[in-house]
């Protein structure tokens, strides 16, 4: 059984890491993807450490766009309030 399977290799499923936390992967490959990485706990956890990564650096981004919004709005509200 053991034979046919084709064997792990964790550079290439860490490779594919990136791709897929990018939404880069077809869905098939994304179904392949997970079920390897689950297959392998180096993997799963390379993985988990980009994927929280990812959302630590998209909150970061989110948090400066928001504020770029805010420092705007007070900006045009400060210039209101000098021309009137
Ligand atoms: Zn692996």
């Amino acid at each position: 059984m053991e034979k046919n399977m084709i064997p792990h290799n964790c550079d290439k499923i860490l490779s594919k890491v990136f791709l897929a936390l990018d939404g880069e992967l077809t869905s098939e490959e994304e179904i392949f993807f997970l079920k390897e990485i689950n297959q392998c706990e180096g993997c799963l956890e390379k993985y988990k450490i980009e994927k929280s990564f990812k959302e630590f650096l998209s909150m970061k981004v989110r948090k400066e766009c928001c504020f770029e919004t805010l420092a705007q709005n007070i900006r045009v509200k400060l210039h209101r309030n000098t021309s009137n």
